[in-house]
């Protein structure tokens, strides 16, 4: 088969999109390009880069050589037609929702996420006019009924943050389309080594890189992709003359591109939510090892999940590897090489907050501090540091039990992280 036309494989795709050798130096490693800005050929080149005439670095707000390969990286990584990178997970939420809604617009999203976006999607759009709505997204009649004229877009994580629940993509993709909205996922516990939300219909994918696509805890990140497929004619900020870029009709000059371009040209522009060069160096790393990580990420959850389901002083582990999680089947179609790597689980006790605390202060190899997606695993306990200030009921509100831990499960040897978990379950009293 001629070079050309071959669709290479995931791990080819890891190591080499996005990036060939440095032609003046040969250099093989992406190299960092630190620097905020770009010489002009001439005022001529220089007016046709302003214009978006010609596409070209400007300056580092808006784009750079080693943040462009990575966003050609995971774009190709995730079937994306391209990708916007960003200074975080919650700043690629805000650019995707600046550059798709206006004030007014309403977002129906599920209950099942990261606290910080809850609180994001709550407080923060609400001073942009932006209202969202929450619904269990199991049900799929439930996200039906709650749709109202005023909703532009659905949202939910591929696996959501605490409960471990697995979106219904295709299902989501199907109703969203029927409404002529977009589906938006945050696939960030996935991964596209996991799940490739846009292979099931959704139409722009967000992910907090800081995690598992970093993979190491050592850098704040996110992207924002966009399928190419989804028709934003009748999106005003899209499609409309763009005062804020000399009357730019963005999706009639850029096609299945525009989305991106108004995210890149506009809205990072305008908000500076740009990712370093630095960062994006680091990311990199992170994705030529991907594959290799996820396997191990998932191959040491499961063994966990089924130790701690087995172990008497474990009360119950919320994992959809395990097979009577009712998220189970759901985990075997969009999630089949594993649904990841974080969990949660409560311990037997007649005073589940004292117990939580005990155990986590019983470990040795698991760190304690608020973050996931490490080469390294990692434990917190809601009820004593996040949500301490809740009382039980209010937690059991918020879906939260007072014993509940959460893990995020690393790399390290497997029969270590066993020994270390035993030995502080066996040091928590009942
Ligand atoms: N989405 C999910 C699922 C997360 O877990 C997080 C952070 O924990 C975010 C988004 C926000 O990402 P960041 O911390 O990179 O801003």
């Amino acid at each position: 088969m001629a070079q050309e036309k071959r669709k290479f494989g995931f791990e080819t795709r890891m190591l080499h999109a996005g990036h060939i050798p440095d032609p003046v130096t040969g250099a093989r490693a992406v190299p960092i390009y630190q620097t905020t800005s770009y010489v002009f050929e001439d005022t001529d080149k220089a007016a046709q880069l302003f214009e978006l005439k010609q596409y070209g670095n400007i300056y580092t707000r808006i784009n750079n050589p080693t943040t462009a390969t990575f966003e050609e990286r995971i774009a190709s990584l995730e079937n994306a037609t391209g990708a916007v990178a960003t200074a975080s997970g919650m700043a690629a939420q805000m650019t995707t929702m600046m550059t798709l809604l206006e004030p007014g617009d309403e977002i129906l999203s599920s209950a099942h996420l990261y606290g910080g976006t809850v609180t994001q999607f709550t407080h923060t759009f609400r001073k942009l006019g932006i209202t969202v709505h929450f619904v269990d997204p199991t049900n799929i009649d439930d996200w039906a009924a709650a749709i109202t004229p005023k909703t532009r877009a659905l949202y939910g994580e591929t696996i959501g943050n605490p409960k471990g629940s697995i979106l219904d993509i295709e299902a989501l993709a199907d109703l969203a389309h029927a409404h002529k909205m977009p589906l938006i996922v945050d696939s960030t516990f996935a991964t596209p080594y996991l799940c490739r939300p846009i292979d099931w219909g959704a139409d722009l994918v967000v992910h907090s890189a800081t995690k598992f696509l970093g993979g190491h805890g050592n850098s704040i990140a996110g992207v924002l992709l966009d399928s190419g497929k989804f028709d934003f004619s009748s999106y005003a900020t899209i499609a409309n003359p763009d005062p804020a870029y000399h009357g730019l009709k963005f999706y009639e000059t850029f096609g299945h591109y525009g989305f991106l371009m108004k995210a890149r040209a506009v809205t990072v522009r305008d908000t500076g939510a740009a990712l370093s060069p630095f960062n994006a160096f680091l990311l990199i790393q992170g994705l030529e090892t991907l594959s290799l990580r996820m396997e191990r990420h998932v191959q040491n959850a499961q063994a966990i999940a089924q130790f701690l389901y087995d172990h008497p002083k474990v009360d119950w582990v919320a994992y959809a590897g395990l097979a009577d999680n009712p998220y189970h089947a759901l985990a075997q179609k969009y999630t089949p090489k594993g649904p990841g790597a974080i969990f949660t689980f409560g311990i037997k006790a007649s005073n589940p907050r004292a117990a939580g605390k005990e155990f986590i202060e019983s470990l040795h190899l698991f760190s304690h501090l608020a973050n996931v997606g490490d080469a390294r695993s990692l434990v917190i306990h809601p009820a004593s540091t996040t949500h301490q200030q809740l009382s039980d009921e209010e937690l059991a509100a918020g879906g939260v039990d007072a014993g509940m831990i959460r893990l995020s499960i690393g790399l390290e040897t497997l029969e270590d992280l066993l020994w270390d978990l035993d030995q502080a379950l066996q040091a928590t009293s009942a």
